[in-house]
Parts: C-alpha cells; sequence; structure tokens
C-alpha cells in the first residue's frame, strides 16, 4: 500500500503534545474527566484506535491508554460483536 501523505502529517502529529494543543477551544487534559472529548489527531478505525491530542490513546471498545502508561477499562457497551480481527 502507498500512502499518498508526506511527512507533514507525522510532523504535524509530533508538535501536538498534549501541552501544545493548538485548536480552539483547546483539548481537555489527559487528566481531565472529559479527555475523550479531545480531538482525534490519529485515527486508525481498519485498527481500531485513536490518538487524541491530549496524548490518550482512544479503543474502539471505549478503552483508552493514558499518556502515563495507565489504562481504562471499556466503559461503554457495545454489544456482544467483536470487531478485533489479525490485519
Ligand atoms: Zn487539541
Amino acid at each position: 500500500m502507498h500512502n499518498g501523505n508526506r511527512r507533514t502529517d507525522a510532523t504535524t502529529r509530533r508538535k501536538t503534545t498534549p501541552t501544545m494543543c493548538q485548536h480552539q477551544p483547546p483539548c481537555p487534559t489527559a487528566d481531565s474527566a472529559d479527555r475523550e472529548a479531545a480531538q482525534a489527531v490519529v485515527h486508525h478505525p481498519e485498527q481500531g484506535w485513536s490518538l487524541l491530542c491530549n496524548g490518550v490513546l482512544l479503543f474502539e471498545d471505549t478503552g483508552e491508554l493514558l499518556p502515563d502508561g495507565r489504562i481504562i477499562a471499556p466503559h461503554k457497551p457495545l454489544g456482544t460483536r467483536h470487531v478485533i480481527t489479525a490485519a
């Protein structure tokens, strides 16, 4: 697969750290209860996860991996369907 995107994508992502949010209004921090409302800066629906602007890795099953390494268990019911498939 050839990716048409140039390095701008990676460069933008690197600049987007929790303390350097460029969004208006600013995204909630990873410590905020509202952390899921942050803008997704990297989105991989085919892999079932998104990286939010505040550094939170948000999984499709609503589980979260926080920038400090904490793991939040999935907290929203998603039915019985299992979407995890080998790539
Ligand atoms: Zn932001």
